[in-house]
């Protein structure tokens, strides 16, 4: 199955984004902590190599991923030439305030003065990059939405005196390469509910839980987790949250079963959980 998601306004967005490049310093790229690569455009790295541009790489929404796997993908990122990278909150007041800062190392000759620190907010829709445009302009200018792809028009605003802060429509890429990527992407809501069938989505966060946090199924639904498969986690939530198909004899509701695990995952009500991790990504890219 290749997941195609490439609506008319992404095209437009990344020409847009290539031409102000060429105008900015650095390359601020938001991430979801939860899943960092599978919610990396692959096109903003080609994007910023070209015009040779450093990147801080946000891994947002921290308080919702597992803490040791964000360490493993800031060690990994660290190691990148030309990139930065720290783990956010942007609904943490304070947070979203060292971004400046971080960017002003990745770019020291532009100190301000003459010479401001010209700064553009990058990456796939819905990973909070509306969020940290407010938090770091202290105020609601963008328009924070939970479905993917809100933020439409590209904007751009000073920050202060010495900095200025360019805001681009989400980017998303042409075709995901790895399903997997678009499951992730799916389960975090990055691309909208009508790109995949939310119970498949629904097994493939199963089949994580079950590999890596098997604990949190019993903790939050009450039943163990042994020995069943990720369709059988599904149908377990099914008989726990009393979801039944009306008029089948108590066939299980997978459908709706499905919507409650993965609400469950985006709200943080499993816990702080990363959908992979560098040593994942190894294994699935067989390198
Ligand atoms: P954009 O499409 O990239 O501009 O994403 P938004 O800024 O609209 O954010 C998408 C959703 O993620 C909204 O519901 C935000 O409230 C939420 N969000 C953004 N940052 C964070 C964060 O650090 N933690 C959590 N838990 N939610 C966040």
């Amino acid at each position: 199955m290749a997941i195609q998601w490439f609506p008319g306004h992404m095209t437009i967005a990344r020409k847009k984004a290539a031409e102000t490049l060429a105008r900015i310093d650095v390359v601020i790229e938001v991430l979801d902590a939860r899943c960092p690569e599978a919610s990396s455009n692959p096109m903003i790295g080609v994007l910023r190599l070209h015009r040779q541009r450093p990147c801080l790489k946000l891994l947002n929404k921290a308080d919702l991923a597992d803490p040791e796997a964000t360490r493993a993908w800031l060690d990994s990122y660290n190691r990148q030439k030309g990139v930065m990278a720290a783990a956010i909150s942007c609904k943490k007041p304070g947070d979203a305030a060292r971004v400046p800062a971080l960017c002003q190392q990745l770019a020291p000759h532009r100190d301000g003065g003459v010479k401001p620190l010209r700064m553009m907010i990058m990456g796939v829709p819905n990973v909070g990059k509306s969020t940290l445009m407010n938090a770091l302009l202290k105020r609601r200018l963008a328009k924070v939405g939970d479905e993917p792809a809100v933020t439409k028009s590209q904007q751009s605003f000073d920050l202060g005196a010495r900095m200025t802060l360019t805001d681009t429509p989400g980017l998303m890429w042409p075709n995901i390469e790895h399903d997997a990527d678009g499951m992730m992407l799916a389960a975090s809501h990055a691309i909208g509910r009508n790109a995949v069938p939310e119970e498949e989505v629904a097994v493939f966060l199963a089949n994580i839980l079950l590999e890596r946090y098997p604990a949190r199924l019993a903790t939050r639904y009450g039943f163990a987790a042994k020995g069943l498969d990720g369709p059988g986690v599904i149908e377990a939530v099914a008989r726990r949250r009393g979801c039944i198909v009306k008029g089948r004899g108590g066939e299980p509701d997978l459908e709706k079963a499905s919507m409650i695990l993965l609400q469950d995952y985006r709200d943080g009500a499993l816990g702080r959980i990363s959908l992979e991790t560098p040593e994942t990504r190894r294994v699935m890219l067989g390198t």
